[in-house]
């Protein structure tokens, strides 16, 4: 259960010797406690009570990460329900579930193609799991092997209820740190001796909360710590009850036993049901989904939806400040300026550069505001665009005194050309998918 700040307060030395960076014992333990401070940075607390409050510490939901290198997907260690409560911390794990019966190669390298850049941002589908329908042993190891060779840098789930199977398969990916899905209340003493032997996750499968609970008590009494849980929900509605029940029990209620990723099985022969259900289980905890196919119209909605839910809410994605060129713009080339939210800069960098007309994109920090946002905000007025234009350094390799602003801001158009002598100031369309047709007509 978690400490209150009071309770770790009467644990900490009480000299307030400020080493900790807080000015305190008590701001300490008060950080502690909202879990956004580390019991390591005081250098003079007792074993003891480093003991207890690391116990204490530890994130409600285990940290796991499910498969190797810079590709490892890292799962659990979320603190709140709500993402506007604080943030949501590891991206859920998206995983194509491939049958030993399919081509895996085929399919695998459909998971390896799969990364597309997003805002700055790469997005992929991060796992293949490979079901075991073949009853074949030789061909479901065939076909682990294959999806490795042909997602080298993906995370591997074995999904496969048989342990002889699993045992023989898993040797050949071992090193990638897979994970075993399918561990069930028959075979999880063959199955956890196998996971304790490789070092993997263990994916625990049972009909219900209780009994993945239970499920839980039998994998630890076996020494296997890295667990994944499947309540195995029917459907959508079940996925948000199932889900919602194991997340508020382990943070409210300090429920150890369900302080674990969840993974939602979201496979399903029609595919426009499988994204709905699949998009159901990113917004409400799952920490890996399992889909049947990773087209690309629903990788795109699943990625955004995922990303949207998955970005700090506190700290606006942004990019630098800077005059950014668009193709080989000449010093006659047209300049617009627009603010520093990353999905403005993309969406504006992305028209401009369709239109094929070389520019320069003047980049303002807004503090990550959009146009209208960081105008109403003060932070996107013409006394500040007028000082950035003066001051910015490679604003002066520009000869072309015309600068395009926003549609959004046409009001400020008038004070702009009163604040900067010698410039002309030209409105842009509103919207950035009018840019191709504006830039081209000027070219022409
Ligand atoms: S370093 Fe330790 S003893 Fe010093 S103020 Fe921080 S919590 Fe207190």
């Amino acid at each position: 259960m978690a400490m209150s700040g009071v309770e770790i307060f009467k644990l900490l030395p009480k000299t307030n010797c400020k080493k900790c960076g807080f000015p305190t014992c008590l701001a300490f333990a008060m950080k502690l406690a909202q879990r956004q401070a580390d019991i390591s940075a005081c250098p003079d607390v007792s074993e003891a009570a480093k003991a207890t409050l690391g116990e204490a510490s530890a994130p409600p939901i285990r940290g796991i990460k499910l498969g190797l290198g810079d590709r490892a997907a890292k799962m659990g260690e979320e603190n709140v329900m709500f993402r506007h409560e604080k943030k949501f911390v590891n991206p859920c794990v998206i995983a194509l579930n491939v049958a030993d019966t399919d081509d895996v190669a085929a399919r695998a390298k459909n998971v390896a193609s799969s990364e597309i850049d997003r805002v700055g941002q790469k997005l992929r589908v991060d796992a293949i799991s490979i079901e075991f329908k073949s009853g074949d042993a030789a061909k479901y190891e065939a076909a682990v092997k294959a999806a490795a060779e042909n997602a080298p840098e993906s995370a591997v789930i074995l999904n496969c209820s048989d342990a002889t199977v699993v045992d023989a398969a898993v040797k050949a990916v071992a090193a990638r740190k897979p994970m075993i899905y399918g561990v069930n209340d028959s075979n999880i003493d063959a199955m956890a001796a196998i996971a304790k032997a490789h070092g993997l996750i263990l994916g625990l499968k049972a009909d219900g909360i209780e009994a993945v609970m239970a499920l839980v008590a039998k994998a630890k009494a076996a020494g296997v710590e890295d667990l994944v849980l499947d309540p195995c929900a029917k459907n959508a509605r079940e996925i948000i009850e199932m889900n919602t029940q194991i997340r508020r029990s382990a943070l409210k209620k300090g429920e150890k036993s369900l302080g674990y990723p969840v993974l939602s099985n979201c496979v399903r022969e029609d595919s426009m049901v499988e994204a709905n259900i699949a998009a159901v289980a990113v917004a409400k905890y799952a920490s890996i989904v399992l889909v049947s196919a990773v087209e690309r119209w629903k990788n795109l909605a699943l990625f955004t939806l995922r990303q949207n839910i998955y970005t700090d809410p506190q700290v606006p994605m942004q990019v630098p400040q800077k005059v950014y060129k668009i193709g080989e713009p000449s010093a006659e080339a047209p300049l617009m300026i627009t603010t520093n939210f990353s999905l403005t800069y993309f969406i504006v960098a992305g028209e401009v550069e369709n239109s094929k007309v070389p520019s320069r994109l003047a980049v303002m920090d807004c503090e990550g505001l959009s146009v209208l946002t960081a105008w109403a905000a003060g932070k996107f007025t013409a006394n500040k665009i007028a000082q950035f234009v003066t001051e910015w350094e490679e604003f002066k390799e520009v000869a072309n005194k015309e600068l395009i602003i926003p549609g959004q801001v046409a009001i400020l158009s008038g004070a702009l050309e009163d604040k900067l002598p010698g410039w002309k100031i030209t409105v842009g369309p509103r919207e950035a998918n009018g840019l191709p047709v504006f830039l081209k007509s000027r070219a022409a």
